[in-house]
């Protein structure tokens, strides 16, 4: 019986490992601190790593339908547990019950889905003289490096392909956010065999031992593209596999011919899902000058009258609090420099200090120049540049005059000029009259400088695996 308010512990190699070096958790709704974890040391690092190497001996040769079977498994005892996850979920992150649940039964799904997913050999040539095939092989131990926004979801998003094709994991979360992960790899102890699936607790140094682990294959990392840098550079040394999923300035472009009103709410959740800390938040909304004011107007209004900040346990709330506080200082700043630099406000603005949790109303910055902070950088919290365009090409020019590519939107009846504008975004997504439609059949990742490589799909899954040729001459 897993107790989801107690005993948060590591595990490693099946085992359930406590440690004397412990940090805490805070709940961000009150600042109060609601569990104490284990901070492991390099000497956890190496047994997980150690456990997982040997697991992989046996694990990679199963039959990949034992292997989907597990990771099915795995999603239905989640989805077993699903409200005591939900209620952990937004516990330690903030987030609101609709929040927890997209993310829970979202991992569910995608446990589930994952598991019916294989790469078959591909065979190249077969003649009276020679076969050839192509064969996708396990890569070995991944590291699967996770941040604090979706932590559950990302998570498994790395666990189950990696598992499915054959490889073993050792997972760590962010220090912000460990609760759900920890228990998720609690539940697995009875699922999986020991070494398969470890979770290690810890902060970023701990993340860097990964990446300097010559027994870690592969790095899955999910985070700020400084921090991506960083683990690219560390894994060059040992020439690890990488799939970086990194940050992003997503733009949102809104045609003339959109109805104002019922469009809003759209726009709205566009921006501030998950309280806009959200990789594929839209940070950039592009409005058509002929109905800027009128769109400006119905998000004041929608903000004004539905949106309740507050505790995500509150039935009410519609967005939660900031996840850590060095994350609310950092979105401070932003507040800060739209003041310095006498940017308008066209609601919201201010931030409060001491309030009981680390909140922040949802705030519109009203038109700021394209170079302004707000317009180049990625905030991560609930403020968002509303532009003005009137050109077709300009608009498309200062959409990619970005250094990230991770995605994009366009929101318009003409659906010809929506997929022409589409079409010419650089963005690894790009969602037409919809946003934040994901899948475990689609491939997600970003362009320039919001990734490397892919999560979910088939492409998804080639990345836990080497390809081999194997060529066979008949004699
Ligand atoms: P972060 O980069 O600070 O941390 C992510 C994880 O990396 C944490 O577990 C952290 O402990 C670890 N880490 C930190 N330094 C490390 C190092 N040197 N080596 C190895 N690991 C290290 O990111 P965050 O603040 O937790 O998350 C927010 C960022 O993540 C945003 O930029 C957001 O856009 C991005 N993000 C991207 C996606 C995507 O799929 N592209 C999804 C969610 C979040």
């Amino acid at each position: 019986m897993i107790q989801f308010d107690a005993n948060y512990a590591m595990t490693i190699n099946g085992d359930f490992v406590t440690t004397t070096e412990t940090h805490e958790v805070y709940n961000p709704a009150t600042k109060q601190v609601i569990a104490t974890v284990p901070d492991a040391t390099p000497d956890h690092l190496n047994d997980a790593v150690e456990g997982a190497r040997e697991a992989f001996a046996h694990w990679s040769r199963l039959p990949i339908e034992e292997r989907q079977a597990a990771v099915a498994a795995l999603g239905q005892a989640l989805e077993d547990h699903q409200q005591e996850f939900m209620r952990l979920l937004t516990r330690e992150q903030g987030k609101p019950r609709a929040g927890a649940e997209w993310e829970v039964m979202g991992s569910v799904a995608w446990l589930k889905a994952i598991a019916t997913q294989s790469l078959p050999e591909e065979i190249l040539e077969d003649t009276a003289e020679r076969k050839v095939l192509t064969r996708y092989t396990p890569l070995g131990v991944v590291g699967a490096i996770v941040p604090w926004n979706f932590p559950l979801l990302l998570a498994v998003w790395k666990i189950a392909p990696a598992l499915v094709a054959g490889c073993t994991v050792v997972v760590k979360p962010s220090p912000y956010t460990p609760l759900c992960d920890l228990k998720l790899g609690e539940l697995a102890r009875d699922i999986l065999p020991p070494g398969v699936l470890n979770v290690v607790n810890g902060g970023d140094e701990l993340g860097k031992w990964m990446t300097a682990h010559p027994g870690i294959d592969k790095i899955a990392f999910t985070g700020s593209t400084e921090t991506g840098r960083h683990v690219m550079s560390a894994s060059a040394k040992t020439i690890k596999r990488l799939t970086l999923e990194l940050g992003g300035n997503d733009p949102a472009i809104v045609l003339p011919d959109v109805d104002a009103k019922s469009i809003a709410p759209e726009l709205f959740w566009a921006a501030f899902q998950n309280n806009a800390q959200f990789c594929n938040a839209t940070k950039r909304l592009y409005i058509h000058e002929s109905v800027y004011d009128e769109i400006k107007q119905a998000l004041v209004e929608f903000i004004n009258t539905q949106v309740i900040v507050g505790d995500g346990a509150d039935s009410d709330t519609v967005l939660g609090p900031i996840q850590n506080q060095p994350q609310f200082e950092k979105v401070k700043t932003y507040f800060q420099d739209c003041r310095d630099q006498g940017y308008s406000f066209a609601t919201g603005g201010a931030i409060e200090d001491n309030a009981a949790g680390w909140f922040v109303s949802p705030t519109l910055v009203d038109n700021p120049p394209e170079d302004s902070r707000i317009v180049r950088e990625e905030p991560f919290g609930p403020i968002l540049p509303l532009l003005k365009w009137s050109d077709e090409s300009d608009v498309i020019a200062r959409a990619n005059d970005t250094v990230y590519g991770l995605g994009a939107s366009v929101w318009g009846k003409d659906l010809e000029a929506a997929q022409r504008i589409g079409a010419q975004l650089e963005a690894g997504t790009v969602w037409i009259n919809e946003v934040h439609q994901y899948s475990p059949f689609q491939a997600f990742g970003g362009h320039k400088q919001s990734g490397l490589g892919c999560e979910n799909s088939l492409h998804g899954l080639m990345e836990y695996t080497n390809w081999q040729t194997i060529t066979l001459k008949k004699r």
